[in-house]
């Protein structure tokens, strides 16, 4: 069985900032890239909070560059899913591709998080024949329709945004009576006079024959004018949070109530020695490019300390 020092699991800002710095301490890191290359960014148009990018830059080529940064000190990046985890201090097994196993002396998991559904059994129905959670993926294929985007945060309003330059027209349905997204945002929405903003709106289900046609949507929920209509859309796209990607760890890393891995003593250490967590799988705060980036660096940091205290 293979043995490595550092095995990263994940990809995206955390991982590969973690293989960047685990590569200079010379932990000769091993990064399995997961099922989504690059991670949730390489689902984003323009990143335009991170410092030291003043024009912004492409969510996909921020993580060709992490890679490329990670792989010119050292890190030995491969392509690979794990599939189980045995995570024990000093000696974690974990199967890459439901075959492959690799014997760890540190981890860190860095397996970020994935989109949130309504739960309706329409979406399954409709899975890609209209119902999308990802405007970047699937956007091009609504070129002049219209669609109804889910969510009041900063994803469904970027969301709005990219897919208002595609279709003809985009409801934005949200389930308060305000936007959760940052001031900067909800301007952008507001200003767009191809969204439409139907506040106090649930989406309940879908319509149509050979792929969506309408949407079902049930007006100021639980209030005397309760209303149901349905209005006509030809795709809708979910942009309502995201869940942790920690199904592999649940029973042996402690995870918080919502299935976030739980860190101790204000580091990236978790429950078990040699185990580290860094990124949106340890975050149900924050989730930005930058922390998880910083998270990933804190992980690699902790890791190095953990090797030399141990004499490993
Ligand atoms: P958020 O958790 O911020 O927002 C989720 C939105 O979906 C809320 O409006 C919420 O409504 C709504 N929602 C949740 N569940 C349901 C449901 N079942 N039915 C209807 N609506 C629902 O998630 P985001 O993905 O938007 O953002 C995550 C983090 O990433 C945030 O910190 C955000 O700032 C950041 N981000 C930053 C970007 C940027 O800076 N460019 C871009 C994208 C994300 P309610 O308000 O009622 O709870």
């Amino acid at each position: 069985m293979e043995k490595v020092r550092c095995l990263i699991i994940g990809s995206g800002p955390a991982g590969y900032t973690a293989a960047i710095y685990a590569a200079r301490a010379n932990l000769s890191p091993v990064l399995y890239e997961g099922s989504m290359p690059g991670g949730q960014l390489t689902t984003t148009t323009e990143i335009e909070n991170f410092p030291g990018y003043p024009d912004g830059i492409s969510g996909p080529q921020m993580m060709e560059d992490l890679r490329k940064q990670a792989i010119r000190f050292g890190a030995d990046v491969r392509v690979g899913l794990a599939t189980k985890a045995l995570l024990a201090p000093n000696n974690s097994i974990v199967t890459i591709d439901g075959e492959t196993e690799i014997q760890a002396t540190t981890v860190i998991i860095s397996t970020g998080a994935s989109a949130k559904y309504l739960g309706l059994p329409d979406e399954k129905k409709y899975a890609g024949l209209g119902v999308s959670a990802c405007a970047t993926c699937d956007g091009f294929f609504y070129r002049k329709k219209t669609v109804v985007v889910v969510g009041g945060g900063d994803t469904a309003c970027e969301d709005a945004m990219y897919l208002s330059a595609i279709c003809s027209k985009v409801y934005l349905a949200v389930r308060k009576d305000c936007l959760r997204a940052s001031k900067v945002m909800q301007e952008r929405v507001l200003r767009n006079e191809k969204i439409e903003i139907l506040f106090k709106h649930e989406v309940i289900g879908l319509v149509g024959e050979d792929g969506v046609s309408g949407a079902i949507l049930k007006k100021n929920r639980g209030e005397q004018d309760e209303e149901v209509y349905q209005i006509d859309v030809d795709g809708m796209f979910l942009a309502i949070g995201h869940h942790p990607n920690t199904n592999l760890f649940k029973g042996s890393v402690d995870l918080d109530e919502t299935g976030y891995i739980k860190t101790y003593n204000g580091t990236q250490a978790t429950n078990i020695p040699s185990v580290f967590a860094a990124g949106d799988v340890a975050d149900p705060r924050y989730r930005q490019a930058i922390t998880a980036a910083a998270s990933g660096c804190r992980a690699a940091i902790d890791c190095e300390h953990y090797l030399i205290e141990n004499g490993l």
